[in-house]
């Protein structure tokens, strides 16, 4: 099989696991060149994750007709990219950020769908906030119509236990208690699996998917 037709089957068989679940498949395609981002488009793929706003720029101005998910921690001067181009923005932790992206967005615009980035563990190498902020920070978000969360979104370690971070996600949303929050977006290259049994309803797949493609750029 050649590098294509493996990278195409291994995207459909993920994304088949995620469907089977009634969960959706991000493609993080951050590390990924254009040629693998262009393959996967050509075999149906449309939802992608991109960690720097500049990279999701040029792919959403080069593929509009694909959806573009923030995934990544935020800079305040690159919130114009993610209010112009992002098709959500997975990784909300900071007030000031949404703030920014708020005001970019202005009015008149359908909201942009978020997700709020919990650091479970409370790693510091980690972004997100402390489980115990969850519901006050949902509320403060309240202050911006302009977006709209749709979630919680958590970064398991590669020893943590992705069972109980689903589950603890699950009791925060109840806590929140937003209609609007469907989303547990849980599960990467390490554990997507255990994040779709224990219920995630997103996953997000970055090197299992892209494999040799995925180069680790800095
Ligand atoms: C890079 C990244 C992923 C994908 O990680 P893999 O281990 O390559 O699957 C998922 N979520 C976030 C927030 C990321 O930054």
């Amino acid at each position: 099989m050649s590098d294509v037709a493996a990278l195409i089957a291994r995207w459909r068989e993920i994304d088949r696991l995620a469907r089977d679940h009634d969960a959706r498949l991000v493609a993080v395609s951050k590390y990924a060149p254009d040629a693998a981002v262009a393959a996967l488009i050509d075999a149906g793929a449309r939802d992608f994750g991109e960690s720097r706003p500049q990279q999701l720029r040029d792919r959403a101005r080069r593929w509009p007709h694909c959806r573009w998910h923030m995934i990544g921690p935020l800079q305040r001067n690159k919130g114009k990219y993610i209010a112009e181009y992002a098709a959500s923005w997975l990784s909300l932790a900071s007030l000031d950020c949404a703030r920014v992206v708020a005001r970019r967005l202005g009015e008149g615009r359908p909201p942009l769908p978020v997700m709020v980035q919990v650091n479970l563990a409370g790693l510091p190498q980690q972004s997100g906030i402390a489980a115990g902020e969850c519901a006050a920070f949902c509320r403060e978000l309240e202050q911006w119509p302009q977006l709209q969360v749709v979630g919680l979104m958590a970064m398991v370690p590669r020893d943590g236990d992705t069972a109980a971070a689903v589950a603890r996600l699950r009791r925060l949303k109840g806590e929140v208690g937003r209609e609007s929050m469907r989303h547990i977006c849980v599960g990467m290259s390490h554990d997507y699996r255990q994040a779709l049994a224990a219920g995630a309803t997103m996953i997000r797949v970055g090197s299992a998917l892209f494999g040799a493609w995925d180069v680790r750029r800095a």
